[in-house]
């Protein structure tokens, strides 16, 4: 094996996301070189490259990584974009968001995984991203507007005060439906005639609750 060639374990990660069919090569080269066992608590890092959820600290997961690579796809994402995401959990699907765009802010509503989140992206040089403890729910009116918005957490519907701070030629996806049981991944796209909506796959996500965790 040449040096310059990855892991056997990250060739296998490659592979599974390829037959999920992920074909982005932007996208999977990221997927590559995010280190996802450094997202992941450290007892689970042997399982970082296998494609499935993990839990987190505060009852929450880092998604599975077919999912991650599927939504950073879906948002067609170009180097000038402002990227808002609800749900920093771990910080992973950012640092996977801030390789490929200009800035992304992500929301998060525990203290204790938006403060490990700042810390883990800071000590990685994910400089381009901002971790925000707040309501991704219930921004305060002068955040955005951005070019793209990526929910990570279920929501019953597309909350307006999202789609109101979206561009026009702005994409916004997000896993909708009932917060116990399955999802369908939605994207809304803004363009000057309005709003398409486009239903994609079922997910699983854990549900996206209102206000900041009084847990710290
Ligand atoms: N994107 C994350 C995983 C998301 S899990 C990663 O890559 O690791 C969903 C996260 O959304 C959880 O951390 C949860 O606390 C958070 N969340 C739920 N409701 C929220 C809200 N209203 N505002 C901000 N974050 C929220």
């Amino acid at each position: 094996m040449t040096s310059n060639q990855p892991p056997p374990e990250k060739m296998m990660f490659q592979l599974a996301l390829r037959r999920r069919g992920i074909s982005d090569q932007t996208v999977l080269r990221t997927m590559e070189e995010v280190p996802r066992d450094l997202f992941v608590e450290a007892s689970d890092r042997d399982a970082a490259y296998r494609d499935s959820a993990l839990p987190i600290a505060c009852g929450q997961t880092i998604s599975q990584p077919f999912v991650v690579a599927y939504m950073t796809e879906q948002l067609q994402l170009q180097k000038s974009h402002r990227v808002l995401e609800i749900g920093a959990g771990s910080g992973y699907q950012a640092a996977v968001l801030s390789r490929l765009t200009r800035e992304v802010l992500t929301v998060e509503r525990y203290r204790k995984l938006a403060d490990a989140a700042r810390a883990r992206l800071e000590k990685l040089d994910y400089h381009n991203v901002e971790v925000m403890l707040g309501d991704g729910l219930n921004l305060p009116p002068n955040i955005g507007p951005f070019d793209r918005i990526i929910v990570t957490a279920a929501v019953e519907q597309i909350p307006e005060n999202l789609v109101e701070r979206l561009e026009v030629g702005g994409i916004l996806i997000a896993p909708v439906g009932p917060h116990q049981g399955v999802q369908t991944l939605t994207r809304l796209s803004r363009t000057e005639a309005g709003i398409e909506r486009r239903e994609l796959v079922e997910v699983r996500f854990v549900p996206a609750l209102p206000g900041v965790a009084r847990e710290l």
